[in-house]
């Protein structure tokens, strides 16, 4: 049986990454320290004999025994709202924190697939992005800890791809969202939906016609598992290239959810990219990759999923404090 060790575990993309490879008939080892995630994300899995959970902070050294096959690295809170919360330990883990699962990787000769993001890209002067694209990125910055660090987990991916013939794959992961995102992680799908389950207005930054692209979370965890399984090393882009304004996404769940909440405007916090659209071709053309989910149907699933919830439940998700962590 091959072993995966996949670090964010217990986090939105890292429980439904754990849920692909446990089906696949993988054995999972799921990392988390718990600071962004939630260990109901992944407690169904625990009663499975191929899963094993370790509390453990990847900014501190990394110890697996045993041979490992794989390595996902995916912690690292991944919201604005977060990182902004918690910038130290995020330029940490994307820093220290790929630093040592590169190390582990080598040491057990390890394929290992680093989750980057669209933020490399910064406020983007080139549309669609294409991986060739060398980003527009403020290193000082309010969202540099975030952006810097995925720039530098990239450079070090490379590094030792280069250096040591580290068999390694980056993934440039564009807006995904879906079942188990945190409602008040401040990303603007769970923003929106817990608002308008609240009967809240609307809160669209700035004017609303900055632009995102939103892919559904199943489509995300094939592109990944795809990737991972090529022999492609260079960083490529994962995402759905349908591009909307925020105004008009805002529209959409309000017209979604049936409710009769209004739109309010709030300040664009700063730097906040004016447009972001993935070019997918080296997907399509390498990985045979390519969306299947529309937002309409994507969206449906996610406010079925959070007005599923109870409202313990509700609160949990909308719940945390990173001082007691
Ligand atoms: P998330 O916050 O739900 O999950 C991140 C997980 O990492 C959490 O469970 C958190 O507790 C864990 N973590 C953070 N620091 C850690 C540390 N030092 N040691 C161990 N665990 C740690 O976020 P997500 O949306 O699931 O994002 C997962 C990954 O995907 C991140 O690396 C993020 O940068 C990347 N990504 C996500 C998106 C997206 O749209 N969801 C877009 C681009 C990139
Ligand atoms: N956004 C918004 N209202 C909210 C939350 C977010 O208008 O309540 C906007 C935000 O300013 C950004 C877009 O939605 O332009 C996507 O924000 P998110 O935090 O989801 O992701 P990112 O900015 O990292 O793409």
């Amino acid at each position: 049986m091959k072993k995966i060790l996949i670090t964010g575990a217990a986090g939105f993309l890292g429980s439904h990454l754990c849920d692909r490879f446990i089906s696949e008939g993988f054995h999972v080892i799921g990392m988390d320290n718990l600071i962004t995630g939630d260990l109901d994300n992944i407690r169904h899995l625990f009663p499975m004999e191929n899963f094993e959970f370790y509390h453990h902070d990847v900014t501190k050294f990394v110890l697996v025994s045993g041979k490992l096959d794989y390595i996902l690295h995916f912690a690292s809170p991944a919201s604005p709202i977060d990182y902004l919360k918690i910038p130290i330990k995020t330029l940490k883990v994307g820093s220290l924190g790929t630093l040592n699962l590169l190390g582990l990787a080598k040491e057990k000769r390890a394929r290992i697939l680093v989750a980057s993001t669209s933020e490399v890209y910064g406020d983007p002067l080139v549309h669609p992005q294409t991986e060739e694209y060398n980003g527009n990125v403020s290193p000082v910055g309010p969202r540099g800890v975030y952006d810097e660090a995925k720039r530098f987990m990239e450079s070090i991916t490379m590094a030792y791809h280069r250096h040591h013939g580290l068999d390694t794959r980056i993934v440039r992961i564009f807006n995904t969202y879906g079942p188990r995102m945190r409602l008040n992680d401040g990303r603007v799908v769970p923003a929106f939906m817990g608002q308008a389950i609240r009967g809240e207005d609307l809160t669209v930054f700035g004017d609303g016609s900055q632009t995102r692209s939103f892919c559904y979370i199943d489509d995300q965890v094939e592109g990944i598992y795809r990737l991972l399984f090529s022999d492609y090393p260079d960083p490529i882009n994962i995402g759905n290239p349908n591009e909307t304004t925020i105004k008009e996404f805002a529209e959409e769940i309000i017209a979604l959810t049936g409710t009769d909440q209004k739109i309010i405007y709030k300040p664009l916090p700063k730097d906040d990219p004016s447009k972001r659209q993935p070019d997918i071709s080296k997907a399509r053309e390498i990985l045979g990759w390519e969306p299947k989910v529309s937002r309409s149907e994507g969206l449906k699933i996610v406010y079925d999923y959070f007005k599923s919830l109870s409202p313990e439940e509700l609160q949990k998700k909308e719940h945390r404090d990173f001082s007691a962590r």
